[in-house]
């Protein structure tokens, strides 16, 4: 496969290009077919395995073409990460991946100002890339920050969330998500308790072990 024969639009094939990925990597040949089509995922993949890209692409994608207009702004994506340099580090590459669009990104993780974090969701990010402890204080104290208008809800590194101590965190926040939506899971090992939390908020979901 290339990245060219997944028929992206051209802002997208551009940031690839810039960015110096020639082909994909196993995990997004596999996940981004997929997920364009709008399935539920779950994925088993491990960080260096290009899995960033591999589920920000079709988010953009789906950004670009799906409702386009239609919405006010709202907050469309959410990225669940299990700590803060995986955020920044998501956040790198979809901002990159998102350089030649016009959709706004937001970083929601620990150790940065609530208060500069609270304006910035107020004016409704298309993307969040958060930490579930920081984003849960948002969505309990912020009034003006909602995930009704949610289509797209990713749980990177499942695992290491749920062994981290946020199960609870992540029950309340996909609580808080409209039942219609997409959602893609991707964790290193698949443990009882990620089996328990893709029944709890997948639906069907297409099984991508690569
Ligand atoms: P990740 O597994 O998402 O943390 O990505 C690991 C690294 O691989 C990051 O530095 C990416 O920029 C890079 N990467 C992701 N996809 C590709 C690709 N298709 N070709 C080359 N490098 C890539």
């Amino acid at each position: 496969t290339s990245f060219l024969s997944m028929n992206l639009s051209r802002p997208i094939i551009k940031s690839i290009t810039a960015l110096g990925f020639n082909k994909p990597t196993p995990i997004q040949a596999a996940t981004i077919p997929v997920a364009l089509l709008g399935k539920d995922i779950v994925g088993n993949a491990v960080t260096g395995s290009g899995k960033t890209a591999a589920f920000i692409i079709p988010m953009l994608e789906r950004l670009l073409y799906r409702d386009r207009g239609k919405k006010a702004a709202a907050t469309r994506c959410l990225v669940l990460v299990p700590t803060r340099e995986l955020g920044v580090q998501c956040f790198e590459v979809g901002t990159k991946l998102a350089a030649h669009t016009d959709i706004r990104f937001s970083l929601v993780v620990g150790g940065l100002s609530v208060k500069t974090q609270e304006a910035t969701l107020r004016t409704r990010p298309d993307v969040v890339i958060a930490t579930p402890g920081r984003l849960i204080d948002h969505l309990r104290n912020s009034p003006a920050f909602t995930l009704d208008a949610l289509d797209i809800l990713v749980l990177d590194e499942a695992d290491r969330m749920l062994s981290d101590g946020f199960a609870d965190e992540l029950t309340e926040i996909i609580k808080s998500c409209p039942m219609s939506r997409q959602t893609m899971l991707f964790s290193a090992t698949m443990t009882d308790s990620v089996d328990e939390l893709v029944r709890m908020s997948l639906d069907k979901p297409v099984r991508l072990f690569v």
